[in-house]
């Protein structure tokens, strides 16, 4: 059981991609898997179309929710290993995101790696929705965000994904009405339309997927309405940051990234009470491990400048800082 090696891992937004993009051309090799999933050996293992009648325009990113991997550290890596070992069904999706980062399986036309050029976003299959020309599979983004774990943990996935989904619907010029669930699509089979985009997203239909289950957080419909509203306005947040921005954010050619660091402590005890002390201060904050210490890190960067404007904050702040390009393992 190797784990996979990515093509390529760069940031998106601030969280880690790890691209292994299915090739065209790869088929069905397994005739019994194949079957169950509805295909033959031989059939395309992926839909190998670009979105929305072959133009690669992307009209939005559709959210889901799959299970955490109890004892899995990257669950991303083992989905997509999953899926090139044809144990996924007939599933294929761009991106699986968890706490650690993400993992890329389709092109999604963003230009942040040679595999993915931008207007190469192709089909995904996972809104239960065929091929139907203007439903989920055929033009949107898909991103199963892994959760049901760690209530930090799922807290950190949430927000990788809310960062990805911002930057995909703002390098695709879309609003954040373009961010659908699945349900959203599940509603659109079901012959049901609610003017209201977010009803439609959380409108439960009698026997058909509830998803993302973890960020609707309740079977609900107006608990989950209030949870998905409050998705929405973390992915907003992340829209506003960009658009405030003059440029797309790209990797530098290195794939360095500058992580600013606020302490490093040699007992975890003492590294996760400063840590709270930062978070209380309105900052995202993590601990990672290296060389033996705890570091309370408050973000990754791939430009330095943002690195920079970061440090910044947190002196203005009352708080030591500097960057440093050394990575740790998360605790
Ligand atoms: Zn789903």
């Amino acid at each position: 059981m190797a784990l996979l090696t990515a093509n390529k891992v760069f940031q998106m937004n601030g969280v880690t991609v790890s691209e292994k993009i299915i090739p065209d051309g790869i088929r069905w090799k397994d005739g019994a898997k194949a079957q169950k999933a509805g295909f033959s050996a031989g059939s395309l293992y992926k839909k190998q179309q670009r979105l929305s009648g072959g133009t690669g325009k992307v009209q939005g990113v559709t959210i889901h929710n799959t299970a955490d991997l109890a004892n899995v550290h990257d669950d991303g890596e083992q989905y997509t290993r999953a899926t090139y070992n044809e144990n996924m069904g007939s599933v294929r999706v761009h991106y699986y995101v968890d706490d650690t980062g993400a993992w890329q399986n389709l092109k999604a036309g963003t230009g942040l790696c040679a595999n993915d050029p931008v207007g190469s976003a192709e089909v995904s299959w996972h809104a239960g929705d065929g091929s139907t020309p203007d439903g989920g599979n055929m033009t949107t983004i898909s991103m199963e965000v892994i959760m049901g774990d760690t209530a930090a943990h799922d807290e950190k996935a949430k927000d990788n994904a809310a960062r990805m989904a911002a930057w995909l619907l703002w390098k695709h010029g879309l609003t954040i009405d373009k961010l659908f669930s699945h349900t959203y699509w599940v509603n659109k089979s079901a012959g049901k339309h609610f003017a209201d985009v977010d009803r439609q997203c959380t409108n439960p239909v009698r026997n058909q997927k509830w998803c993302p289950t973890y960020i609707f957080g309740s079977s609900n419909p107006d608990i989950a309405l209030k949870n998905w509203k409050a998705f929405k306005q973390l992915v907003q947040g992340y829209m506003d940051a960009l658009n405030g921005g003059a440029q797309a954010p790209t990797a530098d050619a290195a794939g360095t990234l500058y992580r600013v660091q606020t302490g490093a402590f040699s007992s975890k005890a003492n590294a996760t009470a400063y840590a709270k002390k930062i978070k209380a201060a309105g900052f995202d904050t993590y601990v990672v491990k290296a060389d033996g210490l705890y570091k309370v890190q408050v973000g990754a960067y791939s430009k330095k400048a943002n690195a920079e404007a970061q440090m910044q904050k947190l002196t203005a702040a009352g708080f030591q800082a500097f960057i440093t390009t050394k990575s740790g393992t998360p605790v």
